[in-house]
């Protein structure tokens, strides 16, 4: 029974018995998993405060084989983000994030980009709370994006056409077509919404959150409804069925922003 350690992302938890915890986590090194913290809850107990939601911490644990939940041996907190549970706003769109990483990760299944990218929103938060709902949709995109979901958005799905620039059409299967290639089904999306979408493949959370301070809350809007559809369309059709790994279908170019 090998001793696992790795850097860690605390999601979420739920008490278990009298004292103990069962923690949720998004790790380096072996992506989703899930164990149990015993005595956890005491007042005095040899995590501290390293299982709280959304702390970073540097994780020890052993897994027996053909056992979903791991043993926690040792966490040591490398960042408490613990100040930014004290505001509801910020609190749900952490755990909207943490519940989506959960819907879209296999668990036991180590996938460094995607740890890196949510490791990079948590830190966009931390350091600007106010920018919260341009992180949200910066990390829906990613998310599906390192989970193979996210169709290309730069080249037209038929005729490979750069869309940059151009009117986008959007299919009913949430594909991007150029004018002449879109059918009766397509709707045009916004062009302030396009360059959304080509920013955020291009910086990282912090810097396109910046970038996106000017831009008229409409377009957040418009966004947000774009996201939950795929996500919703992803998660109805897919999770039923979907493979144990997506390898994602769209090869990122030099210029993007890389987890
Ligand atoms: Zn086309």
């Amino acid at each position: 029974m090998p001793l696992v350690e790795t850097e860690a992302l605390v999601l979420r938890t739920y008490n278990l018995a009298e004292a103990d915890k069962i923690v949720v986590c998004l790790s380096r090194a072996a992506g989703l998993i899930r164990g149990v913290a015993k005595g956890c809850r005491k007042l005095r107990n040899r995590y501290g405060a390293a299982f709280e939601p959304f702390t970073l911490v540097n994780l020890s644990y052993y897994q027996k084989e053909n056992q979903e939940l791991v043993s926690f041996r040792h966490a040591e907190i490398l960042k408490s983000n613990f100040n930014l549970s004290s505001d509801p706003e910020t609190l749900s769109g952490l755990a909207y994030m943490g519940d989506l990483v959960v819907e879209f990760s296999p668990p036991y299944q180590a996938n460094e980009n995607l740890f890196r990218m949510v490791k990079a929103c948590l830190e966009a938060v931390a350091e600007t709370p106010e920018d919260l709902s341009w992180v949200l949709r910066y990390f829906e995109i990613w998310l599906l994006k390192l989970e193979g979901f996210l169709p290309d958005v730069k080249r037209c799905a038929d005729c490979h056409r750069a869309l940059v620039g151009e009117n986008v059409f959007l299919t009913p299967d949430h594909s991007f077509h150029c004018r002449s290639c879109s059918s009766g089904g397509a709707h045009s999306l916004s062009k302030k919404v396009h360059a959304q979408l080509l920013a955020m493949l291009k910086l990282g959370p912090g810097s396109f959150a910046v970038a996106s301070r000017e831009t008229p809350v409409q377009a957040n809007r418009e966004l947000a409804q774009l996201t939950q559809q795929m996500i919703a369309r992803v998660l109805e059709r897919e999770m039923r069925t979907r493979p144990s790994y997506v390898p994602p279908r769209f090869g990122a170019s030099p210029e993007d922003a890389r987890y």
